[in-house]
């Protein structure tokens, strides 16, 4: 089997025994549940187009380890056009879903590892990079959804793991076996935790000695014993859990966050890909945010797309299309949108190889594209709300706009009201404009929100990561001597 369908999907999900709690219990088929479903329905797009003849050179590749056709969100970027590619393919999946699609973070994994795991055997005479590719041989054959996991709980920011008052506050070590290591902590805010067939966790930090046990890389299945999840909840999330969807601004798809528990599991050394060698800790931290800053310059701007569309949408729904400030509103939210992509495109186009042989984007521009993106959605946001009215936020339900409860002297019921008041154009139904300040709210305020405003600061690194990431590579030295040439300075 290379490429799954959508549905076979679904159905390889509810094989898995992964142990998930939504609001303090255990959901068995959590497959069904209507929070969890529009998330996995985000999943299922990248799928489902990968099917689509259509979509062939953006949603495939060619797998450079075994010669077939896989998924590219399991692909090793071979080339710089590769980069780019990924970049077009997140763009068109923020537009079909409009949220956070989850992939993503085991694409980044798996690029990361790859080049860190030959790296580091280079070093130290390690067998990590076989493991490696005899793991990413397996999820291609199987065409699976791996998590990349980095983020730790972190606990006193101000203290190293090994420091911590509690030592689970990163993930670490607590037992090394002839066949395996056996590990615990947590991962959290995991983007598509549940809705992936395995884990691929990384360490959080760049390390020192006192860490070694920390400095630990590895995959397991999702459902492996001491495995679960703690689902993340989201602003108006039990809106998917009334009768009517017209509340709910996107019903279909949605994005994912959890806390994921490694309760003393245990990893074959098959499945390790790093243990102790914490002096490489780093470099796989700084390519995976390096890759998964360059992914926010493709998934933020194609969900930028549709909220520019809506607003547009909300703009002729008011009657105000023509205005002048509307038109120059929506120029200034493409200007921020195509902004964040040319930095996406940037950081690809000029990516290099790396001695393992796939391609790395260029860093400085990943980290400014991911700095641009922690602004322009806010941005982008604000004018969004201005052009869509208060009443994306003081609309009444869906239950007052089907009410037959009558309260107008004439026998108005309140759907009679509501239809009446909240009408714009004569030519647009009422509830489309009630569907399109839902879906805006639900993008400015509502689950969306996650992935698109608070994801886009938080996301692939708070702002100061990359902040840290820009200063070193900056080159402020060689920027100096230039200056020096230029005004004719001797030293
Ligand atoms: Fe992919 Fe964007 Fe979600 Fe990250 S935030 S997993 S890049 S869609
Ligand atoms: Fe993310």
């Amino acid at each position: 089997m290379a490429l799954m369908t959508g549905d076979e999907y679904i159905e390889s999900l509810r094989k898995l025994k992964t142990r998930v709690y939504i609001f303090g219990e255990q959901v068995e088929n959590w497959v069904d549940h209507p929070i969890v479903r529009p998330s996995i329905n985000s999943v299922k797009m990248t799928y489902d187009l990968a099917q689509d003849p259509k979509y062939q050179d953006l949603m495939t590749a060619t797998s450079n380890l075994t010669g077939e056709k896989v998924n590219r969100f399991n692909h090793l970027h071979q080339s710089t056009d590769d980069l780019v590619r990924k970049v077009k393919m997140q763009r068109l999946l923020g537009q079909k879903t409009a949220s956070c699609f989850q992939r993503c973070v085991g694409m980044d994994a798996f690029n990361a590892v790859y080049s860190t795991t030959y790296e580091t055997d280079e070093a130290h005479g390690t067998h990590y990079h076989e493991n490696f590719i005899n793991f990413l041989k397996m999820v291609q054959k199987n065409d699976y959804v791996v998590d990349g996991a980095m983020t730790d709980p972190k606990g006193d920011r101000n203290l190293a793991p090994h420091a911590q008052k509690d030592p689970d506050m990163y993930v670490h070590v607590v037992e090394r076996r002839d066949d395996g290591i056996v590990v615990r902590g947590a991962k959290a805010h995991q983007t598509g935790s549940i809705n992936s067939h395995w884990h691929l966790i990384m360490p959080t930090i760049a390390m020192k000695e006192a860490d070694k046990d920390y400095a630990v890389s590895f995959a397991c299945p999702s459902d492996a014993d001491g495995v679960y999840m703690i689902y993340g909840r989201q602003s108006c999330d039990t809106r998917k859990l009334e009768d009517t969807k017209n509340d709910c601004g996107n019903p279909k798809f949605g994005g994912q966050e959890a806390l994921v528990v490694f309760d003393d599991v245990f990893i074959p050394n098959e499945y390790v890909f790093l243990d102790g060698e914490y002096d490489f800790s780093g470099m796989m931290v700084e390519r995976f945010a390096g890759y998964h800053r360059q992914s926010y310059g493709g998934c933020k701007t194609g969900v930028g797309d549709v909220l520019i569309g809506a607003a547009a949408l909300a703009a002729e729904y008011n009657g105000v299309q023509k205005a002048s400030h509307i038109k120059d509103k929506l120029i200034e939210m493409t200007h921020l949108n195509e902004t964040m992509y040319a930095c996406g495109i940037a950081c690809s186009a000029e990516g290099h190889k790396t001695k393992a042989g796939n391609y790395l984007i260029d860093l400085l521009l990943a980290n400014v594209c991911k700095q641009n993106v922690t602004r322009f959605p806010y941005e982008i946001v604000r004018l969004a709300e201005d052009i869509a009215g208060g009443l994306m936020v003081t609309m009444p339900s869906d239950k007052d706009f089907t009410s037959d409860t009558v309260a107008g002297k004439n026998g108005e019921t309140i759907c009679d009201i509501c239809h009446k008041y909240f009408a714009g154009d004569a030519s647009v139904p009422t509830v489309d404009r009630q569907k399109l300040m839902r879906f805006i709210e639900n993008m400015c305020l509502g689950t969306a929100a996650v992935g698109y405003t608070v994801e886009s600061l938080h996301g692939a690194g708070s702002p100061q990561a990359q902040r840290i990431m820009i200063a070193r590579q900056g080159n402020i030295e060689g920027k100096k001597e230039l200056a020096k040439a230029a005004a004719d300075i001797e030293d």
